[in-house]
């Protein structure tokens, strides 16, 4: 991308029009560099000098002296392919999340599909889950052939609601997915005792949670397996990466098995060996990919503890802000990962600027922002999946009439959750204080000028 050479005005109208695109993940320019002359008051939108001119923590974190030896022996070694590198990932981040075992897989997608196929939730099944969060969630689910229930959110947690998981229970229902998203822990006991009492299953997905805790216990670690993400944005990047965590070694096995064309592995033993034992695919990280992610490694527990502390000072200094509603943690969150920094924007409470204004009015006062998620429980990747000969020779006509679904797994809360809410990308947070008041002073800035801003 060559975003670099644009103008700032280019760059405002690109980032608004792709708050919904795919790319909100992609490096943001650091605006306005060396033209911060002009009036301070006046919002950068409309003219006046951006509160922030200096350039934000760049993403990913990379030091050459300590980072690269490893990688540099592995690439030499000629030894490319999962072998003892993997292994020692495997060890390091089970041991890192207090679980038992650990699959390094080639991203967060596959590890959920491989939790959800070794689970044998499959067709006919219903897995509870989260409108609120990334598209490869929805996709684990679908590409097994379950269908995904949406459960509304609680849009002060941005959590799922465990409050409304009870009533969109039925016989078939055989899992919970919950997503741990933003890197914000969901309200574990209510959900552990939901799954316990009914008897489901609990795949979490903490591909945006790495390091996160509830009652001082990681996250991935509650259910019958954990899934994580170690994609380039990710608060443990390696370019694509994931991994399955649990403490069942049955499960584990299998899970292995398949990630590895079914071929034997611990429990998972043919009659002669060498036999394929369970259909299988090949989803395996490599060694190099491995020495990047013990790299990262050593960095993520000092990250983590300044994210979340840097996040609790700024939503203190943005809290009293009229119109500003910041993230709410549960009670038995001890440590959040902060993939993004979420707070809702209230436009009749913020002088009736709409939201979109607002992040071109942040995002003109040099703060990267966007307004994140799209309703996922009424998109047209559904109507695509029931329409395919699989889901229409495993599900019943009225179970896959596409109008009649979205009514069915309608989530009013989400859709003004979507509509309200603003992300901050976890690198400003691994910033000073000062980089926290300068956040804080553009956001008072835009509600000084709230009004002309709307107007104009
Ligand atoms: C990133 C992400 C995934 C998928 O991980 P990949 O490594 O990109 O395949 C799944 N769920 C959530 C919530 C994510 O943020």
């Amino acid at each position: 991308m060559k975003r670099r050479n644009w103008t700032r005005r280019q760059f405002v109208r690109d980032t608004a029009a792709g708050v919904a695109g795919a790319s909100l993940f992609g490096g943001l320019p650091s605006l306005g560099r060396g033209s911060a002359k002009g009036d301070a008051s006046k919002p950068a939108l409309l003219g006046g000098a951006p509160v922030r001119t200096k350039p934000w923590p760049r993403w990913p974190r990379w030091d050459p002296k300590t980072d690269e030896p490893r990688v540099i022996e592995v690439l030499r070694s000629g030894v490319w392919s999962r072998k003892d590198v993997v292994a020692e990932f495997e060890r390091k981040w089970a041991a890192a999340l207090g679980a038992k075992r650990c699959l390094a897989t080639t991203n967060g997608t596959h590890a959920l599909i491989t939790a959800l196929r070794v689970l044998d939730i499959g067709p006919g099944d219903e897995v509870l889950t989260t409108p609120y969060t990334f598209i490869a969630t929805i996709d684990a689910i679908l590409l097994n052939q379950a269908m995904p229930v949406f459960v509304d959110v609680d849009p002060d947690t941005f959590q799922i609601d465990p409050a409304k998981l009870e009533e969109k229970i039925t016989p078939r229902t055989k899992a919970i997915l919950p997503v741990h998203i933003l890197g914000l822990p969901c309200d574990m006991d209510a959900i552990m005792s939901v799954a316990r009492k009914h008897g489901l299953k609990v795949v979490e997905d903490a591909c945006q949670a790495h390091f996160a805790e509830y009652r001082g216990k990681k996250l991935g670690t509650f259910g019958d397996f954990g899934a994580f993400s170690f994609q380039n944005s990710k608060n443990l990047p390696i370019g694509e990466g994931g991994a399955l965590v649990s403490d069942d070694d049955a499960l584990m096995d299998r899970a292995f098995s398949f990630h590895n064309f079914g071929r034997p592995y611990g429990t998972m033993v043919g009659d002669v060996s060498g036999d394929y034992v369970i259909l299988g695919t090949k989803c395996r990280t490599t060694e190099y990919q491995a020495a990047i992610g013990l790299a990262q490694l050593k960095r993520l527990e000092r990250e983590t503890k300044l994210r979340h502390r840097n996040a609790e000072y700024l939503k203190s200094q943005i809290q009293d802000i009229p119109g500003i509603r910041p993230y709410r943690l549960y009670d038995g969150v001890t440590l959040a990962a902060f993939h993004l920094f979420p707070f809702r924007l209230d436009s009749e409470n913020f002088g009736g600027l709409s939201r979109d204004r607002f992040l071109q009015a942040l995002q003109a006062e040099g703060i990267p922002c966007y307004g994140g998620y799209r309703p996922l429980n009424k998109m047209p990747y559904l109507r695509d999946a029931f329409s395919s000969r699989v889901f229409r020779a495993i599900y019943r006509p009225e179970e896959l009439d596409f109008d009649a679904y979205v009514e069915r797994n309608a989530c009013p809360a989400n859709d003004r959750l979507c509509d309200e809410a603003v992300w901050l990308p976890q690198f400003v947070l691994l910033g000073t204080r000062q980089d926290m008041d300068d956040i804080a002073r553009a956001i008072r800035k835009i509600r000084e000028n709230a009004e002309e801003l709307a107007r104009a």
